[in-house]
């Protein structure tokens, strides 16, 4: 969980204590490790050189494990026991799944989606961990020594259940989760979007079988996706698949033998592949009946067949931006994201739709591992700079007390940073003119559970009445995850403030205690909350009841005069023997009865003073 403020200024770590950090992109198809050299990301490559390692375990003979390339080539002999796009499952149920679909044996504990291996049953969270392991080995191996943490990269849509199953996997690969980010807002720190960019951007993330778009609202540093959409079915695999049917269309070929349609579609892939920088590309082969084919296509030819494809991906697109509330022409920039937005087309259809050019320089293969090896440099505390770090939430709810030592909540727990509430307040007593504000973060109801931040005062209000001043106190957490409460009275703009780092020290085992406690206790405290909110109603009416006994006492008899005495005693009595909520309630309304009249006296009294003295046509 994120705390509001992480780094202190100043404390990070000195560079001869360079501290081993990675980001990771856990991919459906494929997966990266990046670090931060010198300075600058880069992805870590395995010993043959290879950036990619594909998204693919096998579980062999004798308890041995396979993944990446080798697991990949595998997946045709051994389909049942080689998982790929563990990631499509994680996080999820039998029932959210389409399993008839997948070539995998399925075991219903019906809690987690477990795959029947010859090593077991396995889950999801368990494919993903031999991933996270072995790039974890890879790093290690290329930086000599061990990792002090990780940034894994997870969808925008990622729910919960997803996002905590990711972290499962990671802990169960032996990796410190620093935290999970965004693949959209990993994209955007990769491209240095961080660094003063303000803003609402777009990162079109088209892979081999996913397209993902995200629209990111940047202010100071700050992250915030505002909407997500795109199509769970379509990628770069579709481009291979539709040239591949037109080579057998054009070829006159059917009823290929599964050894042949593979090969004719990595053919076909490469060709597309090339066609990004070649104007044409040639396909030659001889298939397993001994037939020759040899197919010329053109890029423009190859554009012309996948055109539809690119104009399926402008639709979410659209949809993303109508969700966030904002037009083409609020986009300050499109980060391109996948290998697949390699294809000029693609790029060319993303630039006439905004009416901009994609930024595009950056690998977007790498983009997203870059970015979150960025975010795990930071993290690990490696930046000498007075560096703070990207906040995300208020992992607490932050208010401030009332009178009867109880919390109003002002910026609930989990807003987005930044932000800043407001919310008007009003003094207790008559002639009040000083008000003490109290600031408090936590989940509780009472001032005494919570954890107290900071107090200061307003003075100089100007004296009335009880409840006519207005006092309204703004609470602000920015992009440093500093707090600032002010208060300002209204009519005379009189005001006060102060600054707090609210969650300085307080650490996760902290924050979850104090939000279990919440929990738990939350029965007690709206019996406490109500019981207090009883008390402050009791002794605002006692005071507004003695003043007027000052004044007009007068008007009432002997029996009166005792009677509303004795109701006030009573009140009293059930406040100071700490008296349940109702029952100061019920003496609260027998003080209100016993001063019905005396209350109609007195406002007659007091309209005759005000007409006295005066002609009628003055009134
Ligand atoms: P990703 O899932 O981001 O690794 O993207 C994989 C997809 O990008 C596959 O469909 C690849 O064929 C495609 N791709 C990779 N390089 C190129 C390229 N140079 N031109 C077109 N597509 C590419």
């Amino acid at each position: 969980m994120a705390l509001l403020q992480i780094a202190e200024p100043g404390l990070s770590a000195a560079p001869h204590q360079h501290r081993l950090a990675v980001g990771i992109d856990l991919g459906t198809t494929n997966s990266l490790i990046a670090t931060v050299k010198s300075g600058s990301a880069v992805c870590i490559a395995d010993q043959q050189e290879r950036v990619l390692l594909p998204s693919v375990v096998r579980y062999c003979e004798k308890g041995r494990i396979e993944t990446g390339y080798d697991a990949l080539r595998a997946q045709k002999i051994d389909p049942l026991n080689t998982i790929s796009s563990a990631k499509r499952l994680i996080g999820r149920k039998l029932e959210d799944i389409p399993a008839a679909q997948l070539p995998y044996r399925f075991g219903d504990n019906g809690r987690i989606i477990e795959l029947q291996t010859r090593q077991g049953a396995k889950t999801p969270i368990e494919v993903s961990a031999e991933i996270l392991r072995t790039l974890k080995e890879r790093a290690e191996h290329a930086l000599g020594g061990d990792l002090v943490g990780a940034v894994i990269t997870v969808p925008a849509y990622f729910d919960d259940a997803q996002r905590q199953a990711t972290k499962d996997a990671a802990r169960l690969a032996g990796l410190n989760v620093l935290r999970l980010l965004n693949e959209p807002t990993a994209a955007a720190i990769a491209y240095g979007l961080d660094n003063a960019s303000e803003g609402t951007f777009v990162v079109y993330d088209l892979g081999g079988g996913t397209f993902d778009v995200s629209v990111l609202q940047l202010s100071k540093g700050l992250f915030e996706v505002k909407a997500t959409g795109g199509n769970s079915a379509l990628g770069g695999d579709d481009f291979d698949h539709r040239l591949f049917c037109h080579l057998l269309e054009q070829n006159q070929l059917s009823q290929l033998n599964e050894q042949d349609s593979q090969l004719l579609l990595s053919l076909a892939r490469a060709a597309k592949e090339s066609l990004t920088t070649d104007n044409s590309s040639t396909i030659q082969t001889t298939l397993s009946d001994g037939r020759e084919i040899s197919y010329t296509v053109t890029r423009q030819e190859f554009q012309n067949l996948t055109q539809h494809l690119v104009a399926k991906t402008i639709e979410p697109v659209k949809q993303a931006l109508k969700d966030a509330g904002v037009g083409k022409a609020d986009i300050k920039g499109v980060i391109m994201v996948g290998g697949a937005t390699r294809m000029p087309q693609v790029q060319q259809a993303v630039a006439t739709f905004f009416g901009q050019t994609p930024l595009n320089n950056l690998n977007p293969d790498q983009v997203v591992a870059l970015g979150a090896a960025m975010q795990a440099n930071v993290l690990a505390g490696n930046k000498n700079d007075d560096e703070w770090l990207l906040l995300d939430v208020t992992p607490l709810s932050l208010g401030l007390e009332t009178y009867g030592g109880l919390v109003e909540k002002i910026i609930p727990r989990n807003s987005t940073l930044p932000t800043a509430r407001a919310q008007e307040f009003t003094t207790f007593k008559d002639g009040q003119t000083a008000m003490t504000i109290h600031v408090v973060q936590g989940e509780r109801e009472l001032v005494a559970d919570c954890r107290s931040l900071a107090k200061f005062t307003l003075r100089g209000i100007p004296p009335m009445v009880a409840g006519a001043a207005r006092i309204l106190v703004t609470f602000q957490v920015d992009a440093d995850g500093l707090l600032s409460v002010s208060a300002r009275e209204q009519s005379t703009g009189v005001q006060a403030q102060i600054e707090v780092k609210p969650s300085y020290g307080l650490d996760d085992d902290t924050i979850t205690r104090m939000l279990k406690e919440s929990m738990s206790n939350a029965s007690d405290d709206m019996a406490a909350r109500a019981r207090a909110e009883a008390t402050v109603e009791a002794e605002g009416l006692i005071a507004a009841v003695k003043t007027a006994l000052e004044l007009d006492s007068d008007l009432l008899t002997e029996s009166e005069l005792q009677n509303i005495q004795a109701a006030i005693f009573a009140v009293e009595q059930t406040v100071q023997t700490g008296m349940a909520a109702d029952e100061i309630r019920q003496a609260v309304a027998t003080l209100g009865t016993a001063t019905d009249d005396f209350a109609g006296k007195r406002m007659n009294r007091n309209i005759q003073r005000a007409l006295t003295g005066q002609k009628i046509e003055e009134i």
